[in-house]
């Protein structure tokens, strides 16, 4: 049985298709980075020492100069450094990327940390979206269930039960900050959640996770490039009239 991480759980959805949860947890198909993520892994690397996966660098130009997003990320983590030291987080490069492992459960923290004496679990995000765009995004996406469910996996998992921090930095010139208190009842609803996870993967590799997606799901799929199984299909959708 694979372990339970935070991404699998966020994948999870009631209608996630069982040959997804196969390629990308089970085969570990790796699909290519987008220029976004790369940005994000670059941000990291410098910010904290690594991403996960390790170093990340970002290709050159043809001209051998830097590319215009490779200069974004740049000044972006010079901003970072300067917000983070004026509000007294400090976080410990040499705790990026531990991964914490339980008999069914993992997770890989992007650093630990310590705020007013404090010592928290640190989660660092780059964003190119200006600050408008942003809270649009946090309030009508999936988003702000995203980052629970990454802080409670992790609170799970730590021994230490400490508080968890997202500090988010966007190359527009904003930082956005996040606390998710550690609190016991939401870390035992949220260990009830893994379990449900767990017993339903159980079922998905006990029928060989047999798929039979919609192409509307195929159409959004992360995988929909290199997967055998996508349906084409449209089904016929009823026009609702206004
Ligand atoms: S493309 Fe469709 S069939 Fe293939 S993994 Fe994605 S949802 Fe499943």
């Amino acid at each position: 049985m694979i372990k339970i991480s935070q991404s699998l759980l966020k994948d999870m959805i009631t209608d996630v298709c069982p040959h997804f949860i196969k390629l990308k947890y089970f085969d570990k198909v790796e699909t290519e980075a987008t220029a976004a993520m790369t940005k994000g892994l670059l941000f990291e690397t410098l910010l904290l020492g690594a991403s996960r996966g390790g170093s990340y660098e970002m290709p050159l130009l043809k001209s051998k100069k830097q590319s215009a997003a490779e200069i974004a990320v740049r000044e972006t983590v010079k901003y970072a450094k300067k917000v983070l030291k004026e509000s007294e987080i400090v976080f410990d490069p040499k705790s990026t990327q531990t991964e914490w492992i339980t008999k069914d459960c993992i997770g890989h923290i992007d650093c630990l940390g310590v705020l007013n004496k404090t010592e928290i679990i640190g989660d660092v995000k780059f964003t190119a979206f200006n600050a408008a765009q942003y809270t649009k995004e946090l309030r009508w996406s999936p988003l702000s269930d995203n980052f629970l469910t990454q802080a409670r996996h992790y609170q799970m998992l730590d021994k230490k039960k400490r508080n968890f921090l997202f500090t988010v930095f966007s190359e527009k010139g904003w930082s956005r900050f996040f606390g998710v208190i550690y609190d016991e009842e939401r870390i035992r609803v949220h260990r009830e959640r893994v379990l449900t996870v767990k017993k339903r993967i159980e079922e998905m590799e006990k029928n060989n996770f047999k798929s039979n997606p919609t192409s509307l799901q195929c159409n959004v799929c992360q995988l929909n490039d290199i997967c055998t199984k996508r349906n084409f299909v449209p089904e016929i959708e009823n026009l609702i009239e206004l």
